[in-house]
């Protein structure tokens, strides 16, 4: 499939690369407090522990959301790579350009992704 001329995919890769280092340093930012909490620990105290297991908590769903987003931006540099980047993925027709720039990850046109904005 011939890449579209309409899209710059170059400037796309380069955000998605970009936005890819963004989410690996706030990643790595946050090893500490996703680290396991001890919860037998008895000399922390049982307020702090409730505490380091809630903010253990928060971290774990932000890094979930973190995978997500790499996973996303990984597929979408591989569609590039394999020259499909653009095409929505249930249906194959074309994912508007101002869909595409605004999220250059997007798999889905905005019929297959439920009509929402964007
Ligand atoms: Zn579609």
């Amino acid at each position: 499939m011939p890449e579209r001329s309409d899209l710059d995919v170059d400037a796309l890769r380069a955000r998605l690369i970009a936005h890819r280092d963004e989410v690996r340093a706030d990643e790595a930012s946050t090893v500490a407090d996703r680290a396991v909490v001890d919860a037998s620990d008895t000399a922390m105290g049982r307020l702090s522990r409730m505490d380091a297991l809630q903010r253990q908590a928060m971290a774990q769903a932000t890094e979930r959301r973190r995978q997500v987003e790499l996973a996303r931006i990984d597929a979408a540099l591989k569609r590039m790579d394999d020259g499909e980047y653009g095409a929505c993925l249930q249906c194959g027709n074309d994912i508007s350009l101002r869909r595409l720039e605004f999220d250059p990850a997007v798999p889905l046109c905005i019929t297959c992704a439920g009509g929402r904005k964007g």
